[in-house]
């Protein structure tokens, strides 16, 4: 057996992803998906997952644990360690499976929901035990990027998130707890502000959706990766630092602040010229080519990051 029984309950994107981290830490997993393509699925990610973890990391890769398909989520959920639930993002769906995982798990099993948004004390209601719950919304893909965000909710048991930390710490993870629960946390917070102007300049025809792509890709996106927001300005600001950048850029940012907060509505217009300006710039590149494709350059990364940073 593994180092931990794990039950996944969703296997799409995200629970694939989770699926793929801890068969590859050495846990052992049942899946609970209903779904008919959930085997297929799982299955092309965790080929994908083993593929970019064997160029990430110079040591051979330890034991991998054993992967089953339970018929029933009570199956799937008992005698599991931890529990992370991966199903559609809507509160009465998740709500049903969380209460469902809480009658059948062991008492003392961990439960955390990979939600991109909803609020735990939310998430929290008809469960029996809901102090074992927390939110820890990952990012995809899973199995590469290191990020956790760990979110209580009003039930939440403090020793609940010294767990959750500990645990997804000891999948690789850099869990980053977030101090006060809010509709999409912090990470989501920031892409919601740039998916709203990125439609609008598509909306308007300033921009493509690969010109947009490019102007991340060839400026402040190389930045974010290795320094994030506020010490990348900190040195924009030069010998002065952070208070002379917000000095000097502070009042250039009010306007855009009270005037930019229309967003074009996502009619089918606007999803039609995106979806063909999307269709432009992939060529013919399949879904799992471009999965490939942003491994090998996320692996480059955090191997130059992590070499660098030691
Ligand atoms: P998805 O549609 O790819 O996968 C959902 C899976 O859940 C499907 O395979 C479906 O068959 C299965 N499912 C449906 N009902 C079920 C049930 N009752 N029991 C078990 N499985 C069931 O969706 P996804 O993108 O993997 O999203 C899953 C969760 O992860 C959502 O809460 C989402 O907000 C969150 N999330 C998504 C992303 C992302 O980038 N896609 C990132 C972070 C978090």
């Amino acid at each position: 057996g593994g180092i931990g029984k794990a039950a996944c309950v969703g296997g799409g994107v995200i629970g694939a992803g989770w699926v793929a981290r801890l068969l590859l830490s050495g846990w052992d997993v049942a899946v609970y998906d209903p779904g008919p393509e959930a085997e297929r699925v799982v299955g092309e990610v965790l080929a994908n997952a083993e593929r970019a973890h064997a160029a990430l990391f110079d040591a051979p890769l330890p034991p991998k644990g054993r992967l089953t398909f339970a018929a029933s989520l009570e199956a799937a959920v008992a005698g599991a360690d931890f529990i992370q639930e991966s199903v559609p993002e809507r509160i009465d769906l998740k709500r049903r499976v969380l209460q469902a995982i809480d009658a059948a798990a062991p008492a003392e099993a961990l439960i955390g929901s990979s939600t991109s948004g909803l609020l735990p004390s939310d998430l929290q209601e008809g469960m029996t035990r809901p102090g074992r719950l927390v939110v820890a919304h990952p990012f995809n893909p899973v199995y590469l990027l290191p990020l956790v965000e760990i979110v209580a909710g009003k039930a939440t048991a403090p020793e609940a998130v010294e767990r959750a930390k500990a645990l997804y710490a000891a999948l690789g993870m850099k869990p980053v707890v977030i101090r006060r629960e809010i509709e999409a946390f912090v990470g989501d917070r920031l892409l919601e502000a740039l998916w709203r102007e990125a439609l609008w300049l598509v909306n308007d025809d300033v921009a493509s959706v690969g010109e947009i792509d490019d102007i991340i890709r060839y400026s402040f996106g190389l930045r974010w990766a290795q320094m994030g927001l506020f010490q990348t300005y900190r040195i924009a600001g030069g010998e002065a630092g952070m208070r002379h950048f917000l000095a000097q850029f502070g009042p250039a940012l009010k306007w855009p602040w009270t005037h930019l907060t229309d967003v074009p509505d996502l009619d089918e217009a606007l999803v039609e010229k995106i979806g063909r300006q999307s269709d432009a710039q992939t060529g013919d590149l399949t879904l799992r080519e471009l999965e490939r494709i942003r491994d090998d350059n996320l692996v480059a990364t955090i191997r130059a990051l992590a070499a660098r940073r030691g």
